[in-house]
């Protein structure tokens, strides 16, 4: 592409104090259709000066929006929430045509978005404190919880509307103003977002998005008048800026990376099994933490299961996310789907079996779009570097061994924590899974299990960093800070001078 044509593609800039600031950094980045493999826009890369603006936008915002009283705060809220409900078709087209992946899908994130912002909505019961009357003569106790002033989200693409929304809602119902740092490589949505929540009646200030790359999050990390971050990202990137942003004295939830493991007990329905292991191994392309990426099957049931999975595998028909009939998108870059693709060539090199090789799809070899068929690799070893890592792509590795303790030790020794699911029809051994597994959310016979918006949601070990899991009554704690007030209204005529440490009478 010329610099000519470059610079004609729509620009996806900043969203701050209630409208678009064009970025004048000089710096931008493409933004793809995943497929058809063209550059469709640019996104803005934020300097400095613009985030100290979104900063102090964010900041002036705080006094009145954390004085606005609780009954218009909800009001707001189920005012933003009705406007993304109006406009699931619009927001879900935008994740299609950056992200890739297919409609239906886009509208399933969609849907999971929306339930936290519904939770948001009772604010007024979620931000209520306690009371003690009578804790001594007189003297009454009670908390209250408020919130933190100006609080940052950085988001990774595979959810760019989820996963904002899993941090704003309780992040603006609590009484914060908001600085959203989108991934860049899907930007626009966010912007989008913002402006449906402007026209619901949000003020301006109290939600931001400063498009930008690492030195923006640096900056947001680091910033004095930022009291929290909340980041979804690499265990790397979720690593570092839980260290940073606490070594600054901010709150920090980070979540990382998953490698989530199916346990598949010799007892389990292998039709179910097989079906689940399908839609949760490719579904979205695996670009989900919450994918199935490892299936480890016990006993006698590996055989017949692997040729369920193989049987299944022509039934994923892949495509372009718009198209009515494709339940698999491209991958999100063509940076990753190489990584991915090259994740298969080593296994093959370790000595694993590739069942289904993605490489040979059509669309790897003819099309521009990223795509990358789907790929089947058993006899895999915990060395090999395919079980290792996350590959956050459309293969599924399988595990075989003999017994279920084998099974939980294997899953338990794992660097990740995120999700897990064990397929069976023995509740006590489910029971026991859920007692025995090291890990943040667990399925049973649910291959992902993302909890609802009144739970909250994290992973384990380098799943996550920091205390709180991310929405649900967790997020709301994250986003508020208590305060304990001793009252008394005392008689005159009965004060005296008391010295000594305050005892209850
Ligand atoms: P990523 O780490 O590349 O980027 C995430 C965010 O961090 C983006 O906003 C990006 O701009 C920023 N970033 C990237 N590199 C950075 C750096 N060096 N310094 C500072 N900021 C940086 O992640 P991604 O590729 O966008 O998303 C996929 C990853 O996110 C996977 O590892 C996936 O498991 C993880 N994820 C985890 C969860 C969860 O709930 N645990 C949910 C979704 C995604």
């Amino acid at each position: 592409m010329t610099d000519t044509e470059h610079a004609t593609l729509p620009r996806v800039s900043h969203w701050i104090n209630g409208k678009v600031v064009a970025s004048t950094s000089g710096k931008s980045r493409p933004v793809f259709n995943p497929a058809t493999g063209r550059q469709t826009k640019t996104v803005d890369v934020a300097s400095p000066e613009e985030l100290e603006m979104a900063v102090a936008a964010a900041k002036a915002a705080f006094p009145a929006w954390r004085a606005t009283s609780l009954s218009r705060r909800a009001d707001t809220m189920f005012r933003i929430r009705n406007a993304f409900d109006a406009h699931r078709e619009e927001i879900g087209a935008l994740i299609t045509a950056e992200h890739g992946k297919v409609l239906s899908d886009s509208q399933g994130e969609l849907a999971r978005g929306i339930e936290n912002i519904e939770y948001a909505c009772g604010v007024p019961q979620l931000q209520k404190g306690e009371f003690s009357e009578q804790v001594s003569t007189g003297v009454d106790v009670y908390s209250i919880r408020q919130p933190l002033g100006v609080v940052a989200g950085i988001t990774p693409f595979n959810f760019p509307a989820m996963v904002p929304m899993w941090m704003f809602g309780n992040a603006i119902a609590t009484g914060n103003t908001f600085i959203l740092k989108p991934s860049t490589t899907d930007p626009s949505v966010s912007v989008y977002l913002a402006q449906l929540m402007k026209e619901a009646g949000l003020p301006d200030g109290v939600f931001n998005v400063l498009q930008g790359d690492r030195v923006a999050v640096a900056g947001l990390t680091d910033h004095p008048d930022i009291a929290a971050v909340s980041v979804v990202a690499s265990t790397p990137t979720a690593k570092r800026i839980y260290e940073t942003g606490s070594k600054a004295g901010k709150r920090v939830q980070a979540l990382g990376g998953a490698k989530n493991h199916m346990i598949v007990l010799p007892d389990a329905d292998i039709g179910l099994t097989a079906d689940a292991a399908v839609s949760a191994g490719y579904g979205s392309a695996g670009e989900r933490c919450m994918a199935i990426a490892t299936m480890v099957t016990v006993g006698d049931i590996h055989e017949p299961l692997i040729e369920a999975i193989k049987e299944r595998l022509p039934q994923v028909v892949i495509g372009d996310g718009t198209e009515p009939d494709s339940l698999m998108g491209p991958l999100v870059t063509e940076q990753h789907r190489d990584k991915v693709a090259a994740y298969i060539e080593s296994g093959e090199k370790d000595g694993a079996t590739i069942v289904a090789d993605g490489r040979e799809h059509p669309l790897y070899k003819e099309s521009d779009g990223f795509f990358l068929g789907v790929s089947l690799i058993t006899d895999v070893t915990p060395e090999m570097a395919c079980y290792k890592d996350e590959i956050f792509g459309p293969v599924l590795t399988v595990v075989h061994v003999d017994t279920y303790e084998e099974a939980v030790e294997l899953t338990n020794s794992h660097e990740f924590g995120n999700g897990t699911a064990i397929f069976t029809r023995d509740g006590g051994a489910a029971r026991q899974f859920q007692f025995d597994v090291d890990a943040g959310m667990v399925g049973i016979n649910v291959p992902i299990p993302v909890p609802v918006s009144y739970y909250s949601f994290g992973g384990w070990r380098a799943s996550l960093f920091g205390d709180t899991h991310m929405y649900g009554p967790e997020g709301v704690k994250f986003y508020t800070k208590g305060k304990v007030v001793t009252s008394r209204w005392p008689d005159p005529a009965t004060s005296e001078i008391n010295l000594g440490f305050p005892r209850t009478k």
